[in-house]
């Protein structure tokens, strides 16, 4: 069994700094879970402290049912994989894949056999007699996990391993874990500041913000029904339309902002936030652009191909943004009348954040 506990686990730094405070997590045995949150949220210290580099201040990390919290690194049984990959340079790509098993003393013909085995799985049959500088970013990062996944880890920790790939290669090794994964059927945590990677590779995904767990859900789920603002506003590209206003209930419930109010069914709207100010979220999929609604003037166009988005303001220097079918034309200049999709409507608490219900 290789599922993950962690309960209650916290790592303080000194006296000021609290990296994790207090992080309680299950990640089940297969489970492919991403670890997602911006510089210094306390990613990294989390994963360091389930392979053994950090030690927490306090708290238990299980691996299975077995308490690991004084287990060396390598008595573990993970594999890691860093954005620094560390390959030897003067190895071939066999001899660096090959390198857990000749420490572990393995016979020639079986390091044979499970070297050829990890490369046909990596598709990097055709390199294992070119020295890594010979390699490109992404076969490199191939070889990387090569090396790792060879030892037959239970559990494969990385930190940002693709962080140092262009834009494109990373979204082709995402489809590759993924794959690795389907196939590995071993336990993933997986490091990353970057948001789609966590929607689009995650089983679920843990949140963190300043040491703080802000959600653990689904990538639906999180992207769907974030717990507050902060999750809502970090998932999602372009980022979620946030608008201070405030819910007034005469007769029907309406949202009343600075520039421009709209009244919606009574079932639209959490009983919660009536008579509160609040930021409404809505995301850009969520703006209809048509006859009713108020009044705004576009501004901007951007065309993303499929889709457009419309940059437009009602009155003010805020821009507000829709995403519409690439077929409908707008210009900037356009007086256009705009809505939000009721189930679209995310509403948060003005001082705390906390999504309303
Ligand atoms: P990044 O994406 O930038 O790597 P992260 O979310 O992985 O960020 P951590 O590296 O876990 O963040 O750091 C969390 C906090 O702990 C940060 O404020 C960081 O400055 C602090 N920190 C990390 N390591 C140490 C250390 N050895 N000594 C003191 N403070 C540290």
């Amino acid at each position: 069994m290789a599922s993950i506990t962690l309960q209650n686990l916290v790592k303080k730094f000194g006296e000021t700094v609290t990296a994790v405070a207090g992080v309680d997590l299950d990640v089940s045995d297969g489970e492919f879970m991403v670890v997602v949150g911006p510089s210094g949220c306390g990613k990294t210290t989390t994963l360091n402290m389930i392979s053994g580099f950090e030690e927490p201040t306090s708290g238990t990390m299980l691996i299975g049912d077995r308490v690991v919290n004084h287990l060396e690194p390598g008595d573990r049984g993970l594999g890691m994989v860093f954005q620094d990959l560390a390959l030897f340079p003067h190895m071939t790509v066999f001899e660096n894949i090959a390198f857990g098993l000749r420490v572990d003393k393995i016979v020639d013909t079986e390091v044979k056999e499970r070297v050829s085995k990890v490369a046909t799985t990596m598709k990097i049959s055709h390199l294992l007699s070119k020295k890594p500088a010979q390699c490109s970013g992404g076969e490199a990062q191939r070889v990387a996990l090569a090396r790792t996944i060879i030892t037959q880890p239970q559990v494969l920790l990385m930190d940002e391993p693709l962080s140092s790939l262009d834009a494109k290669l990373r979204i082709e090794m995402r489809t590759e874990l993924k794959r690795l994964h389907e196939e590995l059927k071993s336990t993933f945590v997986y490091v990353t500041h970057d948001q789609a990677e966590a929607m689009t590779m995650a089983d679920r995904i843990m949140v963190m913000d300043r040491g703080y767990v802000q959600q653990i859900d689904t990538p639906l789920g999180i992207y769907r029904k974030p717990t507050n603002q902060f999750v809502g506003t970090f998932f999602g590209q372009p980022t979620m339309n946030i608008i201070p206003g405030r819910v007034e209930n005469g007769g029907s419930p309406k949202f009343v902002s600075e520039h421009f109010e709209m009244s919606f069914a009574a079932d639209a709207i959490p009983g919660s936030s009536i008579g509160k100010e609040i930021n409404l979220g809505v995301r850009s999929e969520n703006v209809s652009i048509g006859d009713e609604g108020a009044a705004a003037e576009v501004r901007l166009i951007e065309p993303l191909g499929d889709e457009t988005l419309v940059f437009f303001s009602c009155g003010n220097e805020e821009f507000l943004v829709a995403k519409v079918d690439a077929e409908r034309e707008f210009s900037p200049g356009n007086q256009i009348r705009f809505g939000f999709l009721p189930g679209g409507m995310h509403f948060f608490d003005v001082e705390s954040g906390v999504r309303l219900e």
